[in-house]
């Protein structure tokens, strides 16, 4: 892979900041010019316009539980897999959290 600006080499490396987060892409070994991993740069531009987003959501009654649905584009924007734990807390008297626990893209 050859850089557009220069012809240069584009080397394989992490870490290259983008919206707060580090991820994958190529640079420039003669110019300094990156390009991002399109899939990591893609799934950051939908987080942070998720973060933005107020989900209405049903709870259901199992049993004594009661059930929480996470909707899909959330839990695929995370990763979030069937089985999986998460950790769940209060944060005040009527506000909830909850945290996966596998690691995922962080700031
Ligand atoms: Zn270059």
């Amino acid at each position: 892979m050859k850089c557009y600006k220069c012809n240069g080499k584009m080397e394989s490396v992490k870490g290259i900041r983008f919206n707060n987060y580090k991820i994958d892409g190529w640079k420039c070994g003669s110019c300094g010019e990156a390009y991002l991993n399109p899939e990591q740069a893609e799934r950051i531009l939908t987080l942070n316009k998720m973060k933005k987003q107020r989900f209405r959501l049903k709870l259901n009654q199992v049993r004594s539980n009661l059930i929480l649905r996470i909707p899909k584009q959330v839990s695929t924007a995370l990763g979030l897999k069937n089985g999986e734990s998460v950790e769940f807390g209060l944060k005040t008297d009527n506000e909830m959290f909850i945290h996966p626990l596998k690691g995922n893209l962080k700031p």
